[in-house]
């Protein structure tokens, strides 16, 4: 039985960004309800210790709406109750193009990001794209970025969207691995680790939930994955009562931590 390491993640997406029959402005997120769901995140991370990743969450449709001052002292408040902030480019016109493997793009989407969080002394260690999108392109941005763990890889995924290839994760380690460079999905020599995810709280039931734990628990060696909520998950008392149950079972299994925590055990 190995030991198990959690990072508790949450996309920092709302529904309405997804139903692109609305007009753009209706796509658009309202500050005082983002602000009260990212509150209600802070409050329910309290049962572990507030060790969770918020992924803010950028886009063509809105590239800075959450570097506005009052969204930038939540993650100035996640991070001083021992969780973080990550890098969450949705590069994408929704459904008809993707950009995350069109480089120069990334890297202005990624170090804009990054850029801001420093600038308000916010220490961004991860990155996860939109739809758990990845390039071997991104591998650089990311090193030159000083950002060195990923948490885009779900092992196996293979997501086709109108006949074009959005995320491919099929063969992918299911633990922390290393990247290789030329290949995202292959344990290599980069200075970029992947965390995978273990645990997805809205796909999976409880009892599904707990059989994952159990058998994560039973890999050999030292596991360290993700488990992936999302914001608009809080705006739903039953999807919070769920998380809050998830998590509590998996605290049985293993121990959540932050990245910080996890570059230090992959250091080890
Ligand atoms: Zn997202």
């Amino acid at each position: 039985m190995g030991q198990v390491f959690w990072v508790f993640t949450i996309d920092g997406d709302w529904d309405e960004y997804f139903r692109i029959k609305l007009p753009e402005a209706r796509r658009r997120p309202d500050t005082a309800r983002l602000e009260q769901l990212v509150r209600a995140e802070i409050e329910l991370a309290k049962v572990i210790n507030g060790r969770f990743v918020h992924f803010v969450h950028s886009s063509p449709l809105v590239p800075s709406f959450f570097f506005q001052p009052q969204f930038i002292a939540l993650w100035q408040q996640i991070e001083v109750g021992g969780g973080e902030i990550g890098v969450h480019c949705h590069e994408e016109d929704l459904y008809l193009a993707w950009y995350y493997d069109n480089q120069a793009r990334m890297e202005k989407a990624i170090t804009r990001q990054v850029e801001k969080f420093r600038e308000n002394g916010l220490t961004p260690r991860c990155y996860r794209g939109g739809f758990m999108t990845f390039s071997p392109k991104t591998i650089p941005i990311l090193e030159e970025s000083g950002v060195f763990l990923d948490f885009s890889c779900e092992p196996g995924r293979h997501l086709v969207t109108n006949g074009q290839l959005v995320s491919d994760w099929q063969g992918a380690p299911e633990n922390l691995y290393r990247m290789a460079y030329e290949d995202h999905r292959k344990p290599g020599g980069s200075n970029i680790m992947e965390v995978p995810l273990g645990i997805y709280v809205e796909r999976q039931s409880l009892w599904s939930i707990w059989q994952k734990a159990r058998k994560i628990k039973r890999r050999p060696g030292k596991q360290i994955v993700s488990v992936l909520a999302h914001t608009y998950d809080f705006a739903s008392w039953q999807m919070k009562l769920k998380i809050r149950l998830a998590l509590l079972l998996l605290k049985r299994y293993g121990k959540f931590i932050n990245c910080r925590q996890v570059l230090a055990e992959a250091a080890k």
